[in-house]
């Protein structure tokens, strides 16, 4: 089993150390190696996305990502800036459906800026198409204006399309991802504004034929977003197109404590993965030791069920961090009054702890 290590910038070195150190410790018979992404890539290639990384990608089986990006590129030309590698990558190998759950575990109930009982037992998964819509349509760019309000003016523009296969294969993604949850699938679109959307809905209630079993209901996306705030246990399965996903998931992030918490799996149609954090590189906190690993580290056991066939091993990893934040350690970016404050390596630590006690045990 070959797994890229691409760490990238920020924070993104520091919690995938951490995710390392706990793939190491289940013992399992792993080739890890490591290729420089993103800003550091740039520094020492000249490209965010090299041919020698994107080989390494291609070659493994799967793939876990930090993040990747610092203000200081803000000015780079567009294909230079770090965030292109990721577009890059999802582009390269085609990695079309990405998966993000929203869990709130009952110990961090506090850490949420929502009432409790708003989400305890909350258990969403965000499915969001990655490699269309608005993100890669064509045209795009920068011109003089010859007609709208400004005819003249200088103007930008950006194509939001989706072709009906590319709509379909994450319906069915959905569907299926459904039946192994609670059968229920919202699909998320701007019917009433857009064309594209209206096509989306089309094809996924004609995708859902094939699943009577499953339920399938129909939101806009401002009522998704207010709902998501409001009575989010209300969802199963959310699905989504690139840009609302994107929004989306990020709003679904906050209800469970924090950004720090969230793993993500980005998969092709081989079930090649990308696996990462929901959060990107946070240089505001980059280099202090105080990001929080177990979004990254919780990425690894998805990457460990998902594309390495080692459910077993995913499902250690998960309740060492159950058990880690049960006995009261937390980062500081879910820290509460009562429990213990511990940096990015003693969070790594103490996981690494609880997995080496339950397999001493047996
Ligand atoms: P961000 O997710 O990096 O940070 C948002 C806020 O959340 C910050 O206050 C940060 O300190 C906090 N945060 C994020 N992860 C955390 C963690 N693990 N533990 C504790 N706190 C955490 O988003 P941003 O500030 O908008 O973007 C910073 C850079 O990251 C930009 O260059 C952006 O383009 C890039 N980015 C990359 C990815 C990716 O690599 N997939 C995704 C999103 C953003």
């Amino acid at each position: 089993m070959k797994i890229a290590i691409l760490p990238g910038d920020g924070i993104g070195t520091e919690i995938v150390a951490e995710a390392v150190k706990v793939l190491k410790v289940l013992d399992l018979p792993f080739e890890l190696e490591s290729a420089l992404v993103g800003g550091a890539a740039y520094e020492a290639h000249g490209h965010p996305l090299p041919e020698s990384t994107l080989n390494l990608a291609k070659s493994a089986d799967a793939i876990l990502f930090g993040a990747v990006g610092d203000w200081k590129y803000d000015k780079l030309d567009r294909p230079l800036r770090p965030e292109q590698a990721i577009l890059g990558l999802r582009k390269h190998l085609g990695l079309f459906a990405n998966f993000r759950p929203a869990i709130c575990y009952e110990q961090l109930v506090g850490a949420s800026s929502l009432k409790p009982e708003i989400i305890s037992g909350l258990d969403i998964l965000i499915i969001r198409e990655l490699t269309g819509d608005i993100y890669f349509g064509q045209p795009r760019g920068r011109r003089v204006a010859t007609d709208g309000h400004f005819p003249g003016a200088e103007e930008a523009f950006d194509t939001m399309r989706y072709s009906k296969p590319e709509i379909e294969r994450i319906a069915h993604v959905a569907f299926q991802a459904a039946r192994k949850r609670n059968r229920k699938v919202t699909s998320v679109d701007k019917a009433n504004v857009l064309e594209t959307f209206q096509f989306w809905k089309d094809v996924v209630t004609e995708v859902h034929a094939q699943y009577p079993d499953v339920e399938l209901e129909h939101m806009y996306v401002d009522n998704a977003a207010m709902q998501l705030v409001r009575a989010p246990k209300k969802f199963d399965v959310v699905v989504t197109g690139n840009m609302f996903g994107d929004i989306l998931s990020d709003e679904a992030s906050m209800l469970t404590g924090s950004i720090g918490m969230l793993p993500s799996a980005s998969l092709n149609a081989k079930n090649q993965g990308l696996y990462e954090p929901s959060h990107g590189s946070a240089p505001d906190i980059a280099g202090k030791n105080i990001a929080n690993p177990l979004a990254t580290i919780l990425s690894a056991a998805m990457m460990l069920r998902f594309s390495l066939n080692q459910a077993q091993a995913a499902d250690r990893i998960e309740s060492a961090v159950q058990s880690v934040l049960a006995s009261g350690l937390r980062t500081a970016d879910i820290w509460s009054e009562g429990t213990t404050k511990v940096s990015t390596v003693q969070m790594g630590d103490a996981v690494v702890a609880a997995i080496t006690k339950t397999i001493t045990k047996g």
